[in-house]
């Protein structure tokens, strides 16, 4: 009933509010990323100067809106937030434009996905903080000017093979963010776990961070999934044993694959022969498109060695054919 999954989804983005971290100090892992921003956001501060524009880009979940949440406050700013395919007429960028206050930040999600006409009014707006409006139709048509409070732009995108060159252009700080190692994840669900008041021992966080494909936002609702199991088959705390029944209740995959990652492998190993095969072919054969599968999937799989990319095409490791119990034949030679 939509209803029911409108809630629920309320109380998906409640839960994820509740855990964001708000400061540079309580953000863990991106090591790199974060003391640059750092150094950046003081020197921003120091001249009074509203930040370079920054693109996020990396897969979902990794930390881009908590980014720039907290690049807002550590530059003591406000802090707006929209997305890409929600700014549907040049007016609607306008008025959130025109909302803000000297060195404001704003968030676009998905930015990849602007239309072209509001991407248009958006490069004079980075440029020179201002925009020209069309009024009117027909002969009394005519463009009026406004002027901006100078503003940081954070876009954020998935998918940043899609986006056009000036609009990328414009960014003054392009950031990428890399899955999270195991060890920075199970910091991340001691740290959750202390906000929601669950008693969670280290080796159980520990699984649940070996089973999060390297992503905060999944580590985060397994932890929550988890808890459900202990309050109602344990003693309430999680600790390795309940962890590792609740999650294997749940079908969570022992190395935090998903089912299009297992997609993937299967269609490599049991169509091709374990490879090597095009990403374009893969793609066809998956039902996704071949950008997807080679910025959202295909990173995670490389990184954990499942998949190797060669000069003609990927193949699927060892690791990929004892996961899936599948068993190397000869291959072929003509
Ligand atoms: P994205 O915008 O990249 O899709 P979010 O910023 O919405 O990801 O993060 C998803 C969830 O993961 C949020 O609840 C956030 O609190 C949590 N999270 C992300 N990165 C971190 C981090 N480095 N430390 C702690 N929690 C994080």
């Amino acid at each position: 009933d939509i209803r029911n999954n409108r809630d629920l989804q309320e109380t998906e983005r409640e839960f994820e509010n509740a855990l964001r971290p708000l400061s540079f100090s309580s953000f863990s892992g991106q090591d790199k990323i974060v003391e640059n921003l750092k150094i950046f956001v003081s020197a921003a501060r120091m001249r009074g100067e509203p930040l370079d524009h920054v693109l996020l880009h990396g897969p979902p979940g990794l930390g881009k809106t908590t980014l720039s949440n907290i690049i807002a406050n550590e530059l003591g700013v406000g802090f707006k937030i929209t997305s890409g395919p929600v700014l549907d007429k040049p007016g609607d960028l306008a008025g959130i434009l025109t909302s803000l206050e000297p060195n404001d930040v704003l968030f676009i999600d998905e930015i990849h996905r602007l239309s072209p006409v509001v991407e248009e009014y958006l490069y004079s707006a980075m440029e020179d903080y201002r925009i020209d409006i069309l009024i009117d139709k027909g002969p009394s048509a005519r463009s009026i000017q406004i002027e901006l409070n100078p503003f940081t732009l954070v876009g954020a995108t998935t998918r940043s093979g899609l986006l056009t060159s000036p609009l990328r252009a414009r960014f003054g700080i392009n950031l990428h963010l890399e899955y999270y190692d195991a060890e920075t994840l199970a910091s991340i669900v001691l740290r959750s776990a202390t906000i929601l008041q669950i008693a969670c021992a280290h080796d159980a966080a520990e699984e649940i961070a070996s089973r999060s494909r390297g992503t905060p936002r999944i580590a985060n609702a397994l932890l929550r999934r988890v808890r459900d199991f202990a309050q109602v088959k344990g003693s309430g705390e999680i600790d390795k044993d309940i962890a590792i029944y609740a999650l294997e209740a749940l079908n969570i995959d022992r190395y935090g694959l998903d089912e299009v990652d297992n997609k993937i492998l299967l269609t490599i190993i049991d169509k091709f022969k374990g490879g090597p095969v095009g990403i374009t072919t893969i793609a066809t054969a998956v039902g996704d498109d071949a950008g997807t599968i080679e910025e959202v999937y295909e990173p995670f799989l490389i990184k954990e060695g499942f998949i190797k990319r060669t000069p003609r095409g990927r193949e699927a490791t060892e690791l990929a054919y004892t996961h899936l119990g599948r068993k190397r034949t000869e291959k072929q030679s003509s």
